[in-house]
């Protein structure tokens, strides 16, 4: 083996102050040397212990082994991993305890097959492993490896010691295996933080929010890291209310003081639900507990004021944000698209690309082709398209090719929207059949419209939405055969219409409704707000379009279910609830129909409040009779 220059006599000469100035005769004690090594402020210092050490023969004498253990630990703490492994393999017969030491400096620092070579080592040694030893290989496991170790934990008797189970079920946990991680779980006497957080966070990945939160409720005590971890389980998993709840009793409690990760998970809950009230209260917040205002903090505030409806906060956040990571760039580049300002989009694409020499991903590139969608922008969108693979080497994804359908779609280019879908090399799934429908429907062109429903009939999918454009379309062309066809298929395969739900913030408080909704407390005067609304509109020329209902009713009755439609409902509570005047943000989960659109238009006019509504799609801002989507969505 060649000389480590750990062990060789090559290492510096110059004496070490606190310990000799004479040379081997003066032999420092070897418990005084053990405190130097624990003390040690600097790699420096350290070898010059470690000189000494070497210098009087003490670093593999057999009566201090500890010194050999405290040096590893030491070049280890101070990131000589090297150094720290180089040691560990010149030690002749090395214990139990250097062996668990270099097989956990490998783990946590990445070298995982080192960590294994290690471990094998030591069983081949004869040595027996104890919970240390496995609960530091264990660090190294992957999903494939870590029932081996199981294995071997439970034939060394270990299988309850709580630091190895700890570890077990953190690896099943980041695995997914949650039947596995919980059968180990449940068999642990002691539940640490540790083990609790692994299963939360196991459960929470799965969406299964309802046993994360039985179990964190059960936890006797929660550190920041188990707070955050539901919270984010709620916000990533369709439950953003839950999360803001969550989130205000962490504040009510005042222990342990939320940090940068609370925020982002709680900033993106308010942007699902739009409560922009909120998410600015959060921002004040975050300024006043000092939170690092880092780059991940600010792209999170860029999204939720982008998304709840303030183009003009997200900008200024984006200003101020340090060191502007791509991420960054991605939300406001689509906070532009979002909401219609497709060449802030364009300009802040080529400034980025000037300015930080940062290269676009897949993300920049959704982004930037919504904004050419939303502003109609089609030669830049194409170019823009096919210099994804050509300049960027970057392959369009399903969501590239929507953006590019649903521009050609916009201004009519219907054929040549459909061959694309048709000729994808990816299939189409459907969110770009919904485009290609939507804008057959929106320029009337049913012979193409009809082509696709017939084909997508027969590949028998099962999103509801597809099934209600479908309807829509026959229903536009008078073909009432085919509505029924739809419809039966519906019932065949059991597809339930999804239900809008639109949400409105007031006060700081977000209120929910559904189409048909009585369950609101002023539901009363929401209804009578409703009517007064329907007579002025009228008044001003409205006929509603029951073309897009899609239940067999009479006309009056399709009139009525239009009514109450979501949307309405929360622009009605937001009527009689604010001053005369001011703006008003509804947020819907699917797209707004298209009577709901017309008779939002009538209403900006007739109030004189600006509606910004944001559906699935986009932001549509109402402002005196019309949209900013130039009635394209
Ligand atoms: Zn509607
Ligand atoms: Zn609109």
């Amino acid at each position: 083996m060649a000389t480590s220059p750990l062990i060789a006599t090559s290492l510096p000469q110059t004496q070490l102050a606190t310990t000799a100035t004479a040379g081997k005769s003066r032999l420092p004690p070897p418990e005084k040397l053990a405190v130097l090594i624990d003390k040690s402020k600097s790699v420096d210092e350290l070898l010059q212990i470690h000189a000494t050490i070497l210098r009087h023969s003490l670093l593999l004498h057999p009566r201090y082994p500890v010194l050999n253990l405290k040096l590893h630990r030491a070049y280890a703490s101070h990131g000589k991993i090297r150094h720290a492994l180089d040691l560990f393999h010149h030690t002749i017969d090395p214990d139990l305890f250097i062996f668990t030491a270099a097989i956990n400096t490998a783990s946590i620092n990445g070298l995982h097959d080192e960590a294994f070579l290690l471990y094998i080592q030591l069983l081949s040694s004869e040595i027996v492993p104890n919970e240390f030893t496995f609960s530091s290989i264990l660090k190294s496991c992957s999903t494939d490896s870590v029932k081996a170790i199981h294995s071997h934990v439970l034939k060394f008797g270990l299988g309850l010691d709580p630091y190895v189970a700890t570890g077990l079920v953190d690896v099943y946990a980041k695995g997914g295996y949650v039947i596995s991680a919980q059968k180990v779980f449940d068999r642990m006497s002691e539940r640490s933080l540790v083990s609790s957080t692994a299963m939360i966070t196991c459960y929470a990945k799965q969406g299964n929010v309802d046993a994360a939160r039985a179990l964190f409720d059960r936890m006797c005590e929660r550190d920041i890291v188990s707070w955050n971890v539901m919270i984010d389980g709620y916000a990533q998993h369709g439950f953003p209310s839950d999360a803001l709840m969550l989130f205000q009793k962490l504040l009510a409690g005042g222990t342990p003081k939320p940090d940068e990760i609370t925020v982002v998970a709680t900033l993106s809950a308010c942007s699902q639900i739009g409560a922009l009230e909120t998410g600015r209260w959060i921002h004040v917040f975050i300024k006043k507990n000092r939170i690092r205002l880092n780059v991940k903090v600010c792209t999170a505030l860029i999204d939720m004021y982008s998304k709840c409806g303030s183009l003009e906060e997200a900008s200024l956040v984006f200003n101020d944000t340090p060191r502007k990571d791509i991420v960054a760039w991605n939300a406001m580049i689509a906070g532009y698209a979002l909401h219609g300002y497709s060449q802030d989009a364009l300009k802040l694409f080529d400034e980025m690309q000037g300015i930080t020499g940062l290269q676009p991903t897949d993300v920049t590139f959704i982004g930037t082709l919504q904004a050419c969608a939303h502003g109609g922008l089609v030669n830049e969108g194409v170019r823009i398209f096919e210099s994804m693979e050509q300049e960027y080497g970057i392959k369009p994804k399903i969501e590239h090719y929507g953006c590019l359908v649903s521009l050609l779609g916009r201004v009519g280019q219907l054929n040549r929207a459909y061959e694309i879908v048709k000729n994808m090399k990816i299939e189409a799934d459907s969110v770009l059949w919904s485009s290609v429908l939507g804008s057959c429907k929106l320029h009337g062109d049913f012979v193409i419209g009809k082509e696709i429903a017939e084909y997508l009939i027969g590949q028998s999918i099962n999103n509801s939405g597809i099934y209600v454009l479908l309807s829509n379309i026959y229903a536009s062309a008078g073909d009432y055969e085919g509505v029924a066809k739809v419809r039966n298929l519906m019932k065949e395969k059991g597809i339930m219409k999804e239900p809008g739900v639109s949400t409105i913030e007031i006060d700081n408080k977000v209120h929910e409704f559904r189409a048909g909704d009585r369950e609101h407390l002023e539901s009363k005067e929401i209804y009578t707000m409703l009517r007064k609304m329907s007579e002025r509109i009228k008044s001003h020329g409205y006929v509603p379009n029951i073309n897009t209902v899609l239940q067999d009713l009479g006309e009056t009755e399709k009139e009525q279910s239009l009514q109450v439609h979501s949307e309405r409902l929360a622009i009605a509570y937001g009527l009689i609830s604010t001053k005369p005047g001011s703006p008003l943000k509804i947020f819907k989960n699917l797209r707004v129909c298209s009577d709901c659109h017309t008779v939002t238009k009538l209403i900006s006019k007739i109030t004189g409040r600006k509606i910004i509504m944001r559906d699935r799609n986009r932001f549509h801002h109402f402002v005196d009779g019309s949209c900013s989507c130039g009635d394209f969505w």
